[in-house]
């Protein structure tokens, strides 16, 4: 297996990946840094495995957490006076606010990572944060933050097609402000990934 191994942009610390990954971690004094032509340092959360967790085999799943501030300007809905945006995007009249998109940043299939993605943008996890990974293993993230900010678009089309014949059209405006990566607790079962809250 090839080994990469980076220095860190903090402490210079060396820095070992046994995995293609574009977050780099240091153990010397836990500054991420991601590497796309330059070096950028990211802010980063780990989530904690909550008490009430199922058992089995467990990792950590990267997630670009975008906080975005959301206008819809014009909306037509037919059958229908539910719109589920209106309701998740807090403050405003109800047409513009601020929202947190999850974005998977590991490779998986279409349907897991909209499954993921919609899943805590609806209902986004709370978790107690600690510093390392407890020696659990993580998925490589390979979606970048630029990558996440163009799927932003692409979660909240998912989320009113979910109820189809309802949404007509959209025309909205979405900013991504920040994004930071998280890490959240799952557990691996034979029906795909359970979150470990
Ligand atoms: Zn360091």
């Amino acid at each position: 297996m090839k080994v990469i191994q980076v220095r860190c942009p903090h402490c210079n610390n060396p820095i070992m990946m046994k995995q293609k990954d574009l977050l780099f971690l240091c153990d010397n004094c836990k500054t991420m840094h991601v590497r796309d032509g330059g070096v950028t340092v990211v802010d980063y959360e780990i989530g904690d495995f909550g008490r009430g967790a199922p058992q089995g085999d467990r990792v950590y799943v990267p997630f670009w957490r975008l906080y975005c501030s959301f206008n819809i300007n014009n909306v037509r809905v037919e059958g229908g006076s539910l719109f589920k945006l209106s309701n998740w995007v807090k403050g405003g009249a109800g047409s513009s606010g601020a929202i947190f998109i999850f974005i998977p940043a590991s490779d998986f299939d279409p349907a897991t990572f909209k499954r993921l993605a919609i899943m805590l943008t609806t209902m986004p996890p709370k978790y107690a944060s600690r510093t390392d990974f407890n020696n659990i293993p993580r998925l490589p993230a390979t979606m970048s933050k630029g990558e996440a900010g163009q799927m932003a678009h692409f979660v909240v089309i998912t989320m009113e097609a979910e109820k189809p014949g309802i949404l007509q059209d959209i025309d909205y405006s979405l900013k991504v402000n920040d994004a930071r990566a998280v890490y959240l607790p799952f557990i691996t079962s034979p029906q795909g990934l359970i979150l470990g809250l």
